[in-house]
């Protein structure tokens, strides 16, 4: 019996990963413009950090993390996100005592969810995310959207839609809870148990519920705009007059939570419009989480961040029809008959690539003929053919596979010439 790969994941192969390595190398170009500095933890990290720093009501600790229990009886879990961590490492690592704040940080590499594997929804992806941590200003919620939104226009994408949100401050939060309490209690038999649970533990919660979401209850339910106090509401107008300065449209959406009790100030998604896209439109979801960094034992911080998912990303693209340029093909396909010539090009290929030249040759014995078609499905700009007897005469031919042309070089000069042509 073969072994499969496991449900939820995928392989990506060449000719597809260009594509990843494309809008990896962007995101990083950005985040170097941005001055956000990566940061790598660990795959793992103790399962408490995430029941603690994503919350143990929302569906990613209760239902999705992949949890196990190490030889030594401690109970780990694969990073379901990249947030926790990253504040986790800047309490630890005590950042907030560096001299230059706000600390802002990148993160991207694999997450692991246990999630009914669909369309833009897999167990194991790969998130983009960044974080500012030690600053209030809404001039850095902005600035985080706008890198978000700026990656994806880079990519080619078009059809974005941004929503935001405030969830006010701890005020502002807690009339709200008051209110959805009062409002869903009476009624709170005709909801799901995961809803009953969440009604005393976070009520927010019960809003982002994909399994009531048709109640009458919802549709009525107080919004959070209403409750802003006067800080809030000044925290959310300012955002807005950035983006609106920064000509990033945008489309207020007061149903738009995320739902942790350290959440506050500003919630944002971007989705994409285009069509065809499917059911989960959703491209990257951020926010401000000024308690967190307490939450995990440090001093009170104030942090906003994104996360997005590359899987996703490459799903928008497809959806707008977008072809990424992926620069194929090689500088020299280095043609060899004879043994003597064959045993040259070893020695040859390795100076060329140290020189800087993209080049390969041939490793099946096969005929010049074949190595012409092998040069042509590489793509090679120019083919060396090497001969025993050009060998002998210290000579090599080289043939520009566009115009057809060919010349004749003096071997000892061929690595040099070829550096000239590439310039
Ligand atoms: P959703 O409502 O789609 O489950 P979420 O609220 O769980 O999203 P976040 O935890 O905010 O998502 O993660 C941020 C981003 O990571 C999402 O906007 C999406 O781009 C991506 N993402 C989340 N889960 C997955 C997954 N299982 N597969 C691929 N991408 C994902
Ligand atoms: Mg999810």
């Amino acid at each position: 019996m073969s072994i499969s790969i496991p449900r939820g994941t995928q392989d990506i192969l060449p000719g597809e990963v260009e594509k990843w390595q494309l809008i990896e190398a962007k995101a990083r170009e950005l985040c170097e413009k941005y001055q956000y500095q990566e940061i790598r933890t660990p795959i793992f990290e103790q399962t408490d950090l995430f029941a603690r720093g994503v919350g143990d009501t929302t569906d990613i600790v209760q239902k999705e993390m992949y949890t196990f229990e190490d030889r030594g009886g401690r109970s780990l879990t694969l990073r379901p996100e990249g947030t926790a961590a990253v504040v986790r490492s800047f309490v630890e690592k005590k950042m907030f005592g560096y001299p230059n704040q706000p600390v802002k940080l990148y993160y991207m590499g694999p997450m692991f969810r246990y999630e009914r594997p669909q369309a833009g929804r897999f167990r194991q992806f790969v998130q983009f995310g960044v974080e500012a941590l030690g600053s209030n200003d809404p001039a850095i919620d902005a600035e985080v959207i706008s890198l978000a939104m700026n990656l994806y226009k880079e990519m080619g994408l078009k059809k974005l839609k941004l929503v935001i949100n405030s969830l006010g401050d701890k005020e502002s939060r807690t009339a709200h809870r008051n209110a959805l309490v009062n409002h869903f209690q009476p009624r709170i038999g005709e909801f799901c148990q995961d809803c009953q649970n969440r009604l005393e533990k976070n009520p927010l919660r019960i809003l982002d519920c994909k399994q009531d979401h048709n109640h009458e209850l919802m549709k009525t339910a107080p919004s959070i705009i209403d409750y802003l106090n006067d800080d809030s509401k000044a925290y959310f107008e300012k955002l807005q007059q950035y983006l609106t300065q920064l000509e990033i449209e945008f489309v207020v959406d007061p149903n738009l939570v995320r739902g942790l009790d350290y959440y506050n100030h500003t919630a944002f998604e971007i989705m994409s419009d285009a069509e065809g896209f499917g059911a989960i439109t959703t491209l990257c979801g951020g926010g401000r989480y000024n308690g967190l960094a307490e939450e995990m034992g440090g001093p009170e911080t104030p942090g906003i961040g994104f996360a997005m998912s590359i899987e996703r990303f490459i799903a928008a693209l497809k959806a707008e029809g977008i072809e990424l340029e992926i620069n194929q093909g090689i500088d020299c396909y280095l043609a060899a008959l004879g043994e003597e010539a064959k045993d040259y090009t070893v020695g040859l290929l390795q100076k060329l690539r140290l020189a800087g030249v993209s080049c390969e040759r041939d490793y099946l014995n096969r005929k010049v003929k074949a190595q012409f078609k092998a040069a042509d499905r590489l793509n090679a700009k120019y083919v060396a053919v090497l001969g025993d007897e050009e060998l002998a005469n210290n000579k090599i031919n080289l043939k520009n596979m566009a115009t057809g042309e060919q010349v004749e070089i003096d071997l000892t000069q061929f690595v040099e010439y070829f550096q000239e042509l590439k310039r």
